[in-house]
Parts: C-alpha cells; structure tokens; sequence
C-alpha cells in the first residue's frame, strides 16, 4: 500500500527546541490510516496535524479499546537520524493489538509511515544532546455503538512530539513509593501489553505517591503483594553484590524494549545477569546491608533512571546512599551513545533514517 501525502501548504515555523514541555509540542503532520470490516486497513496518508473528529459513542471513549507505542528518534553527533530497534515496538504494538481485539497492521507499512512522517518532519527533531523527536503510535476503536463488543472501525495515528532531556537537572535518583493499596496488573489481565487503560488505573496511586513526595510508585504482583514488577511505567532492575536481576516476565509486566537492551547489554559486558522473582523484603534487606548496590528503572522516556530511596510501610530506606551509582551511569552512557550515534552498534540495534520518499 502507497502511502498518500496531503502535506501542509505552509511550512510551520520551528519553534526553539531547547526549551520544551514534556509532549505538549507536536509536528506539522500525521499519520492517518482507517480500518473497516469490507475494506480492511486502507487509505494511509500524511495530513496536517489536526484535532479528530470522533462518533460521541466510539467505543474508544466508553470501553477504552485503545492501544500506544512510544519510541524515539535521534539526532546523531555525525548529523544522522537514527531509530532505536523501531520493529520491536512495532511487533510488540501488534501484540497488544491481538490482546485487545483490534487488527493487526502490517509491520512494513507502519514502519514505513513512522520512517516517512519523521523524514517529512525532519526539522522538527532536536540537535541538543540528550532530546529527540519522541513518536506516538496509537490505535483506537472509532465505532459509533454503546454495545460491549470490539469495534468494526479503527484508526491507527502516528504523531510527533519533539522532547528535551529527560535528565536537564542531571541524572538525578528519583525516590519510589511502594503501594500495598493498588496493584497495576495481574495474571491474566492487560499488564504485558500497551493498553490505554492500564495507566488510567494508575492514575491514582501515582498521584498519591506524588502527594506524599515521591517521584514514582513501586507495583507489587497483583496476588501475594510482595514480588517487585515495575516502577511508574518503567521496570526496574536491582544490582545485587552478585548478580543484575529484574523481575521475570511473568504476565503481568510490560515487556520493555529498554529492559531487553540492558539485559543483553549487561551480558554482553560481562555482567551475571538473571530474570527471576524479587521479593520488597529482599530489596528493602538488601539496601540495608548493601548487598543491594544500585537499583535503576528502565523506559524509552529516560532510558535508565536511578532509583535512590525506597518507602514502604511506613519505613524509607536508600540504596547507595541515595546517589546515582556506577553501572546506572555505564549502561545510560552506553544505550544513549549508540541511540546519538557516538559508538559502535555491536547488536544491530540501531537504523538510521535514509530518505524514505
Ligand atoms: C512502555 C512501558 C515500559 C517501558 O518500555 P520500553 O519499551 O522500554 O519503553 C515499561 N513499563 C510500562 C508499564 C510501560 O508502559
């Protein structure tokens, strides 16, 4: 399928890049493509950016059947774009869309419209060290019915958002609240897979971490209450005095492309590196002991971010003194060195962007 372009007659001016608010800032141009039942997907085209135009009783808007990837692309120190492993984000986007009820899109195509709406947005993406062009793929369930059922009607969007540092103030430890009160996910529900609802649900355990001063919250497994899966939205590693661990993927954690990257990256670098059961005793014994000796949480937006004070149960405790630690800064240094361009790629990790046109 040719992807069609309505470009934007005038060419939106540029805005300074260096000051920008988290997504709140977006391209010229997006990508559209629609699916019905006779037609399957069809008509993928390049638009001006715009508001939707939506039935008040899309299923979307009342059963939340809704699906999203995040990903970024970098502008290289040799002056090149480069995405980082775009088809993991892309087969794990048709993953969620297998659990959620909506079609499959080709993987080719969706490539292709995320290559050819950032080659046509191109000045958009920032040059400073450390920002990107962050990119939103998202399907939706457009169907004007009440019934509780999957949609016959999708649209599948693609828009940009150019985005600083995450890491502005330096690369700070953040602190993490452990909830007991809510859990994020369980076996069997939607937890492994990018589904709008999930972070909806998380909503007010995050704000109530935040109301108490923390950055984060902790998830513990949905049944025992006491097995570590992820942070925010992020998952989250522990470096042991003998190991690099991170909770298995047990069902109901998101398989993070980051996460995947560290593992194979820590092992590659000679690290013991396991997937297994973590227990918030262990954790909490650990970093009194020291036998914990970093703890970092792992996602697209700021890549590793150390974790430097853990509350729970009424008791706070710091890992490494609460400062940032040698591997967290190693492997940030060295995932963010291969996504600007500035090392080696031994993994095949990396494509850089040719004009696509
Ligand atoms: C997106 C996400 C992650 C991180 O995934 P990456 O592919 O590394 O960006 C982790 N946990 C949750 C809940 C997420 O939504």
């Amino acid at each position: 399928m040719e992807i069609e372009l309505r470009l934007s007659l005038e060419k939106k001016e540029v805005p300074d890049l260096s000051n920008l608010p988290f997504g709140k800032i977006f391209t010229p141009h997006m990508f559209l493509m629609n699916y019905d039942e006779k037609k399957g997907w069809h008509s993928p085209r390049i638009v001006p950016f715009s508001y939707l135009e939506l039935h008040p009783a899309a299923i979307v808007l009342h059963y939340a059947q809704t699906i999203f990837e995040g990903l970024k692309a970098y502008a290289g120190v040799d002056g090149k774009i480069r995405l980082f492993r775009p088809w993991d984000n892309i087969a794990r986007l048709n993953r969620s869309a297998e659990r959620m009820c909506i079609p499959k899109v080709d993987s080719e195509l969706a490539l292709k419209a995320i290559k050819t709406l950032i080659w046509i947005d191109r000045d958009w993406i920032p040059k400073e060290r450390g920002s990107s062009l962050y990119i939103r793929p998202f399907i939706f369930g457009t169907e004007g019915a009440l019934g509780v059922k999957p949609s016959s009607e999708y649209l599948f969007v693609i828009i940009l958002s150019p985005v600083k540092s995450y890491y502005e103030e330096g690369f700070n430890p953040i602190s993490i609240y452990v909830t007991d009160t809510y859990v994020r996910a369980f076996p069997g529900g939607t937890g492994d897979v990018k589904a709008g609802g999930n972070y909806a649900a998380s909503l007010k355990a995050q704000e109530e971490a935040k109301n108490l001063g923390y950055t984060q919250i902790l998830w513990l497994d949905g049944i025992e209450r006491r097995y570590v899966e992820e942070v925010g939205t992020m998952n989250i590693f522990f470096y042991f005095e003998d190991e690099l661990a991170t909770p298995e993927l047990s069902g109901s954690i998101l398989p993070g492309i980051t996460r995947d990257s560290v593992l194979k990256l820590a092992n590659f670098l000679g690290l013991k590196v396991r997937e297994r059961r973590i227990s918030i005793e262990e954790v909490l014994e650990g970093a009194k002991s020291g036998y914990l000796k970093e703890c970092f949480g792992t996602g697209t937006a700021a890549v590793i971010s150390p974790v430097g004070k853990i509350f729970y149960k009424g008791e706070e405790v710091l890992i490494n003194n609460g400062q940032t630690g040698p591997l967290s800064r190693k492997l940030f240094d060295y995932l963010t060195g291969l996504q600007y361009g500035e090392r080696e790629d031994p993994f095949g990790w990396t494509m850089i962007l040719e004009n696509p046109l």
